[in-house]
């Protein structure tokens, strides 16, 4: 499939600006979708692997501004999120099986958020079982898949669902 580019123009479009020491703010601003393990771009939000994955299939949702709270977002953006978040979950449940979901948001450094001025929501799979001795002792994951693996799985499912066809 070719995909069109647009470049990304929210902080032009919204005058919110953007921080240019913020790893989201690159994404958002830079082409290579698929080095950036980026499955889709909404038209607020994007959709991407974590690089820091808790588990295979681990996917941020990402607003395309550099704002810190849930509060900041207008109605469409609120919108546009839940559609997104349950394509996400859709995607995961269909390629990888899972036996629950985690989803959620860290507002603010003190909440535990990694990027606490850059909006973004978590949603995990979970599996019977993956809280697992390596994890809970030496901090260590052990993911059987690469993120290119993943990224190649649930990126078609994801661009599938949201209706850009795969
Ligand atoms: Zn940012």
């Amino acid at each position: 499939m070719d995909r069109l580019y647009t470049p990304w123009r929210f902080s032009y479009v919204t005058g919110t600006g953007k921080d240019d020491g913020c790893v989201f703010c690159r994404v958002l601003d830079e082409a290579d979708d698929e080095q950036n393990m980026v499955l889709h771009r909404g038209a607020h939000w994007v959709v991407m692997l974590n690089r820091y994955p808790y588990n295979n299939g681990h996917l941020l949702l990402v607003l395309g501004r550099h704002v810190p709270l849930l509060s900041a977002c207008s109605p469409e953006e609120i919108a546009e999120m839940g559609r997104l978040l349950a394509v996400m979950e859709q995607a995961l449940g269909e390629c990888m099986n899972p036996h629950g979901f985690n989803c959620g948001y860290n507002g603010g450094a003190s909440a535990g958020a990694g990027i606490p001025e850059h909006l973004h929501l978590h949603l995990l799979p979970r599996w019977s079982g993956d809280t697992n001795f390596m994890t809970t002792v030496g901090e260590t994951r052990i993911l059987p898949q690469t993120l290119e693996q993943v990224r190649d799985l649930l990126g078609p499912a994801v661009r599938r669902l949201v209706g850009e066809g795969a």
